[in-house]
């Protein structure tokens, strides 16, 4: 969370903080390494029916990457407050029906590991409408959550679940150890790289955890975002990226440290790291981990030159798009964007594409029909538009790359009547028949 009243690891210019230390450590060596210039905020969708008067209005902000010499943190260095960042929050995760089945198999999973599921607390931070914290309390666990979106826990609390309405910190941690003690395991899913102080996390963490307890938390994997150059996911609401090196570093500060780590199958981006208490945690320190510590320490995932690098290549992926999209032009082709997410925003944002690249946008969920994207203001239409013989595009941009798989599966029709489409990551290139 960050707001105005919080101490100052930088300097607020406006709207936005600047922060000139490290999140993790501290430190004052963060050296940039990405400038995306001023863009909008990636979800910050326009509603629909608005017009030039709104386009006028909307705010842009500088987003900057940098890397920490110190602790290896790769961060987002210009932070927009939470209450600008979430003004409109309404993201609930049980009306996806993967999270709702991954959560269940991941309860099931807990409840193997304690057979005495009664006795054992599982607190989770970032809660949200319960989608996790269900299926634990019907395998019988003690639950407890915390999230500050209002809107979003309010029918949990009223289904008699604990939960504070607050971010995770000595504050809320201290009131649920009051309530019903210590917690065994406490986990998060996707939730801590929204967090800009994590040090008052971390003391919650210190404050609730057992001796021998663990926390577990799922997070968006540094080396996914090296590796195919997800230069996508890094935008104003992802404020850090995680590689094992600079949570170990993270973790030692506060007489903890990570034994084990795994891939998450819903998630093929992220990963799931397990801490313990130094000293009094008993489990042994995996194979996994130490293969991933070894991996990141030869790709040099502690030195600068690697995001120097990464900028060279993200580039390319740039040139290689606006290339081709100028060539299509030439044979006065259309083409179109597909996946209306904060990803498609930053796409679009960092190769500067306009009405003039893309005529319009098309996304599944229709809700999002009849709005306007952030920025460049480009209409979402239907997906369905892509079946209509009369209206379909010559080409379609993948925003949601991704999921090529099965979003060409779900449109044969398109596809097997000359449609095409461009894949924008991690490398360009036209897909068709
Ligand atoms: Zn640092």
């Amino acid at each position: 969370m960050t707001n105005r009243n919080q101490p100052r690891r930088g300097q607020w210019v406006g709207e936005y903080l600047n922060h000139n230390q490290c999140r993790f450590c501290h430190g004052t060596r963060l050296k940039d390494f990405l400038d995306f210039g001023l863009v909008p905020l990636a979800g910050g969708f326009l509603g629909k029916g608005s017009g030039i008067k709104e386009f006028n209005r909307e705010r842009k902000y500088p987003l900057i990457i940098a890397f920490c010499e110190d602790c290896y943190l790769v961060q987002v260095r210009t932070i927009v407050p939470t209450e600008v960042l979430y003004k409109d929050y309404f993201y609930f995760s049980s009306a996806i029906g993967t999270l709702v089945k991954h959560f269940q198999a991941y309860a099931r999973e807990l409840a193997d590991l304690f057979p005495n599921t009664s006795e054992r607390l599982v607190v989770e931070i970032g809660c949200n409408d319960g989608v996790f914290l269900k299926p634990l309390k019907q395998a019988g666990f003690k639950v407890a959550g915390v999230d500050p979106a209002q809107n979003v826990v309010k029918p949990l609390i009223k289904d008699g679940y604990q939960v504070a309405v607050d971010g995770f910190n000595p504050k809320s941690a201290g009131i649920i150890k009051k309530k019903q003690g210590l917690a065994d395991i406490i986990v998060s899913s996707n939730s801590l790289a929204h967090i800009d102080d994590m040090d008052q996390v971390m003391m919650g963490v210190t404050e609730l955890l057992k001796p021998d307890g663990y926390l577990a938390f799922e997070v968006h994997y540094l080396g996914s975002i090296l590796a195919e150059k997800q230069y996508d996911m890094m935008y104003h609401d992802h404020m850090s990226y995680y590689s094992l090196l600079t949570l170990e570093k993270f973790m030692q500060r506060w007489g903890l440290e990570i034994y084990d780590v795994k891939p998450i199958p819903i998630h093929a981006g992220s990963r799931r790291f397990y801490v313990q208490k130094r000293g009094t945690g008993k489990r042994p320190k995996t194979n996994a981990y130490r293969l991933m510590k070894r991996e990141e320490r030869r790709l040099h995932y502690d030195k600068y030159s690697t995001y120097a690098d990464y900028y060279q290549k993200i580039e390319k992926t740039r040139n290689d798009l606006k290339k081709l999209l100028k060539s299509i032009q030439r044979e006065g082709k259309t083409v179109i964007g597909y996946g209306a997410s904060g990803r498609a925003t930053q796409i679009m944002s960092f190769c500067g594409l306009t009405k003039a690249d893309l005529v319009y946008v098309v996304d599944d969920a229709p809700a999002k029909i009849g709005a306007f994207t952030p920025g460049n203001h480009l209409e979402i239409k239907s997906s369905a538009i892509l079946d209509d013989p009369k209206k379909r595009p010559d080409y379609v941009l993948l925003f949601a790359w991704s999921f090529y798989k099965e979003i060409t599966a779900k449109h044969q029709v398109y596809f097997q009547s000359g449609g095409k489409f461009i894949i924008p990551l991690p490398r360009v290139k036209v897909i068709d028949v």
